[in-house]
């Protein structure tokens, strides 16, 4: 529908990313290139994602005492995706990339999320081989990344357990040394690793040849102990099926075994699974340091203990992966409401006569877009998604900028993109969710059954609050991390790029009032963040986390609406066309019916409310 348009004028009016071929990096790119790439992509989301997004919800995966089954329409959408060249569209020429800016990956991606979440492009995959391209050795890029780019092998991120969670501290599988000769393995330092994971995405499926897990584990010092913290938590390259250093199978299947699928409430196209490693399910050898040849084989990436900061090196992007989901999903509710609510006759206008309002029966009835709740319920959708995506792009923007402006400016977009990354993430997961159910509420009943698409965008929606950091968990990174760090200075530079979009816009009459009421807002959470930690106390501070990342999030992306209007009016200055009055009509929702919510938020925040902290256990 209005999704290309959309990302058109947010990539090319907006974000101007044809400068981006500028430099070196992309020096064989140009406006035509990139909309090449977002031609593919919109061509194959259409035509392999879209048509089965309901299919892969109803054939949930199941397991057949062998193999994990899906539905062909996902094999043929994988390999669909792998052919595009998308998993390694950002690599190096050499390893068989594009040199593709971020932001052109992150919006071709988005389609595919429109389309079909459930069913999911490759962004695990990719996230696990770029990570493996930064931190592991030149065989294990050859190995495993490359053939992940390929589309070849799959990859997953294995970090949670089923007792620890938001609290990655608490990992418990162990990895012990593999045999005297376990340091001098081609492959990496190799271990032997036995605990459970829980939660692993396409843990097991048919879809690739091999799966390549990345697991988070802790190896034990001389006594046998498991150091306590995050320190002690190391990084593991363990695949399914053993390889040899040429990339070719072994013939060995490892110890990884699939202990159980995970039945959710939606995203139900992608397979869920705890996995058990090294139970000696399915033995490696004979002996081992397990005993029996149980345990899963590991290769070690990068340093002992520093596995964490490993998998953190890719969160920045897999945040803005989350984001551009949920943003997405929120997109596709709109669009599918906004249809609806066009061709649903219902009701009819209300007129003034003796008595407050009336309707005169002897009139058609109007399609619902008529009505001033129902366009009110389409334009906060509009509000939510069209403007969580602008932050996404921006974000990914950042990312462009770290990695190939240099100098000041690099530096300045690392920083900036720490401070807004939980908001990328954060806020299309609460708003573009709260967007599906308003996507529901325009259908009446209809929303609420199987017929109509948009229950299941709420139910894949819901994930995203959760997974990647929950909701509590980003907002205490915000308030008690992000907003701090390096003396404040990424909040100084978020508060000096809003105020640039202040001046711009106090000089366009139609934005000027916005303007000034965004000025205050920032005054205001500047303000709360001071009160947050007037005593230095965390536990006050951090009590209502959430509501500051709320209030947080709306300042920004009133922030981003009023700079994406003055670029509207800039190049339509009359709003001659109907995507410019579209664009102005969102702002001013925004600024009229959702800004003013951050002073409720930011009370609290400011005086540090302990309501909640101090609720008794006993009383609820
Ligand atoms: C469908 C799905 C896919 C997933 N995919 C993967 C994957 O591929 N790989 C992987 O490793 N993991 C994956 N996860 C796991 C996901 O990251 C975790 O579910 C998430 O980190 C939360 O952990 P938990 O479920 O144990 O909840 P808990 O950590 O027990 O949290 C429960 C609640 O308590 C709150 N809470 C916990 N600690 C605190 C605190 N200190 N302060 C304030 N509030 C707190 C949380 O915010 C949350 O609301 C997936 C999860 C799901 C549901």
């Amino acid at each position: 529908m209005n999704l290309r348009p959309t990302i058109d004028f947010l990539l090319n009016d907006w974000l101007d990313t044809a400068a981006l071929a500028q430099r070196e990096r992309f020096a064989d790119h140009s406006r035509e290139t990139f909309d090449a790439v977002l031609d593919t992509c919109e061509r194959i989301a259409r035509e392999k994602y879209a048509p089965f997004n309901r299919l892969v919800d109803t054939q949930e995966p199941h397991f057949d005492g062998e193999k994990v089954i899906l539905p062909q329409a996902t094999h043929d959408a994988n390999r669909a995706y792998a052919e595009s060249g998308m998993l390694s569209a950002a690599q190096d020429y050499e390893c068989g990339g594009m040199q593709l800016p971020y932001s052109v990956e992150a919006a071709a991606n988005a389609f595919f999320a429109c389309a079909s979440v459930s069913i999911g492009s490759g962004m695990l995959t990719t996230g696990n081989a770029n990570l493996l391209m930064t931190h592991g050795t030149a065989l294990q890029k050859e190995v495993f990344a490359k053939n992940e780019f390929a589309g070849r092998w799959s990859g997953t991120m294995c970090l949670s357990e089923p007792q620890a969670g938001s609290s990655l501290s608490d990992v418990a599988t162990r990895a012990v040394p593999d045999g005297a000769d376990f340091e001098s393995d081609p492959l990496g330092p190799r271990y032997r690793l036995k605990g459970n994971k829980m939660w692993i995405s396409s843990g097991e499926h048919e879809l690739t040849e091999n799966i390549i897990h990345l697991v988070l584990a802790k190896i034990p010092d001389a006594d046998g102990k498991l150091v306590p913290g995050t320190r002690g938590i190391s990084l593991f390259i363990v695949p399914k099926k053993l390889v040899n250093t040429d990339g070719s199978l072994t013939g060995v299947r490892n110890d990884v075994a699939l202990a159980g699928l995970n039945h959710k409430l939606g995203w139900r196209g992608t397979t869920n699974t705890l996995l058990n490693f090294g139970e000696g399910k399915f033995p490696v050898g004979q002996g081992g340091p397990l005993g029996n040849g149980a345990g899963a084989v590991g290769y070690l990436v990068g340093q002992p203990g520093k596995g964490l900061q490993c998998m953190f090196h890719m969160m920045n992007e897999a945040r803005i992966g989350v984001g551009i989901a949920a943003t997405m999903l929120g997109m596709a509710g709109y669009y599918a409401s906004l249809e609806y609510a066009r061709n649903r006759p219902q009701g009819r206008p209300i007129q003034s006569g003796s008595g407050g309002a009336v309707k005169d029966a002897a009139q058609p009835q109007v399609p619902i877009i008529a009505h001033a709740d129902v366009k009110r319920m389409l334009l906060a959708q509009k509000a939510y998604s069209e403007g969580a995506l602008a932050l996404a792009l921006y974000c990914a923007r950042l990312v462009d900028e770290h990695h190939t402006a240099g100098g000041a400016t690099a530096d300045d977009a690392r920083l900036l993109l720490e401070v807004l990354t939980p908001i990328a993430k954060s806020w299309p997961s609460e708003w573009c969710l709260e967007a599906n159910s308003l996507a529901i509420q325009i259908h009446g009943g209809y929303g609420y059954t199987r017929d109509f698409p948009v229950e299941q965008y709420w139910r894949d929606n819901r994930l995203n609050m959760i997974h990647e950091g929950t909701h509590g968990i980003q907002a205490t990174d915000l308030l008690g991390r992000k907003v701090l760090m390096e003396d404040g200075r990424g909040l100084q530079l978020l508060g000096a790029r809003i105020t640039a979009t202040i001046q711009k816009a106090s000089a366009i009459p139609t934005l000027a009032e916005h303007a000034k009421v965004l000025g205050l807002a920032l005054q205001q959470v500047s303000k709360a963040t001071k009160g947050a930690w007037s005593t230095g106390n965390p536990t006050e501070a951090l009590a209502n986390a959430v509501p500051y990342m709320q209030a947080f999030g709306h300042t920004v992306l009133a922030w981003i609406w009023l700079d994406v209007a003055c670029k509207a009016l800039q190049t339509d200055p009359q709003q001659g066309h109907a995507a410019t009055q579209g664009r102005i009509g969102a702002t001013r929702f925004f600024f009229h019916y959702e800004l003013p919510k951050i002073g409720a938020w930011l009370a609290v925040v400011e005086s540090r409310d302990q309501t909640c902290a101090d609720m008794p256990d006993a009383a609820f």
